[in-house]
């Protein structure tokens, strides 16, 4: 058991269900108790107040966080979300599991994690480049290129990361790109950073379905969110040779059992930023979407939408989780216990290959030798297959779900480094 009590600053569901995992797993490695609260709890959090002036002169203040979780094996990682549900609680989420996916994956930094409670939808273009950029501003005292290394998540972008960028390298007096990535080409970003975590979904669901002597002509998916994660992943999986047979976003859900048209909805999607006049399928709803008789169902938008209500109605052989905490604790035991023949990713390894490729701009952002994208998307499949390759031992060694086998394999590596290091002064 953990001694700290609580953390009740941080107190929220998502936040509750992050530490279930994490007491779970850490029970399920014996890791000594002298070492789970400083393993378990941010190691500290930044609230911002940010002002912006709109389009109509009037002021107004938004609220923007940073948690860095953990520092132990080199900077904090982690994207920022702009979305109004976001919460403190949330954010300190967020950012445990950037700690364990960027262990599990080898990566040399720690986990982070920020956001803004904003709809970024209603805001016009130098509306979100004024908040974008106020939102750096205020982090100038607590980012760095060897501190904490910010990225896009939810509702954020590439062109923000680009004003980001800018900012810091403004207060610097030299341009620093190391500071930011998911940035645009023109601003030292990456090949193949835009669909990283897509490609990695769409790689980590293909070697999963030669496991279960499936053919991917043969797979049908079906995706719940269509931002830069579900569409990308739409786009390899549809490449590959899979049916698409359902996608949704915020504004609604389209079924099409002969396949969507991917690029067709990505166009929708560039044009008018949502789904909302997509013709190429018939309209489905969420709860329906979920309980598709399909054979990957990849949910790819918010944290808690498998409940234990509507797990016992899931049809999927393999569930990808490209969303951070899709399944919440209790629904994530109940299939463990039931489904017996589900196959699921999770989130930790299945999203993996958005920071992995992040960690590989910072690279060529550090060394100023850029690579194409042919090698950058070899190395992401490389370090994935590793990272699958892990989880699969350990999963074999201990008996344990595929999920407590990629989270002990984090929570163990951020807990070795701790030790190692000691405990200052
Ligand atoms: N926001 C992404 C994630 O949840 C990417 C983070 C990054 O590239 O630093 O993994």
């Amino acid at each position: 058991m953990s001694k700290l009590p609580s953390a009740p600053i941080y107190t929220s569901e998502v936040y509750l269900m992050a530490c279930k995992q994490f007491d779970r797993a850490a029970d399920a490695i014996n890791l000594p108790e002298s070492i789970r609260d400083r393993v378990k709890h941010p190691r500290r959090a930044v609230v911002v107040s940010l002002p912006i002036k709109r389009d109509d002169g009037s002021v107004q203040v938004f609220e923007g966080y940073r948690v860095q979780h953990n520092f132990a094996t080199g900077p904090g990682k982690g994207g920022i979300r702009f979305h109004p549900d976001v919460t403190l609680g949330e954010v300190a989420a967020l950012a445990m599991w950037m700690s364990w996916k960027t262990a599990l994956a080898g990566l040399p930094y720690g986990g982070a994690k920020g956001g803004v409670i904003v709809d970024p939808s209603r805001l016009s273009a130098g509306e979100l480049e004024r908040l974008s950029r106020r939102y750096m501003q205020e982090l100038i005292p607590f980012v760095g290129p060897h501190v904490d290394v910010p990225a896009p998540d939810l509702g954020t972008n590439e062109t923000m990361m680009g004003w980001m960028a800018d900012t810091w390298s403004n207060h610097l007096g030299r341009f620093d790109p190391a500071i930011i990535t998911g940035k645009p080409l023109a601003l030292g970003g990456s090949q193949g950073r835009r669909e990283a975590t897509g490609a990695g979904v769409a790689y980590l669901v293909s070697r999963y379905l030669e496991d279960l002597g499936v053919p991917l002509g043969e797979a049908t998916v079906a995706i719940q969110g269509f931002g830069n994660v579900g569409g990308e992943a739409a786009r390899a999986l549809a490449r590959r040779g899979a049916r698409i047979i359902a996608i949704s976003d915020h504004t609604g859900g389209y079924h099409n059992a002969r396949g969507i048209d991917v690029d067709k909805a990505l166009a929708c999607v560039a044009a008018n930023r949502t789904l909302a006049d997509f013709d190429g399928g018939d309209a489905i709803d969420n709860e329906r979407l979920l309980a598709l008789d399909c054979t990957v169902l990849i949910p790819a938008a918010l944290e808690r939408v498998i409940t234990p209500e509507n797990a016992p109605r899931l049809r999927c052989r393999i569930l990808a989780e490209a969303a951070n905490g899709p399944t919440t604790f209790a629904a994530d035991r109940w299939l463990e216990e039931n489904r017996p023949d589900l196959e699921i990713i999770p989130d930790v390894l299945c999203n993996a290959g958005g920071v992995i490729v992040s960690y590989f701009e910072w690279i060529q952002n550090l060394e100023n030798y850029y690579w194409t994208r042919d090698e950058v998307l070899e190395k992401l499949f490389r370090q994935l297959e590793q990272a699958r390759e892990a989880v699969e031992r350990q999963r074999a060694r201990f008996k344990f779900s595929r999920r407590l086998a990629a989270q002990t394999l984090g929570i163990q590596r951020v807990a070795e480094a701790k030790q190692a290091r000691g405990l200052f002064p």
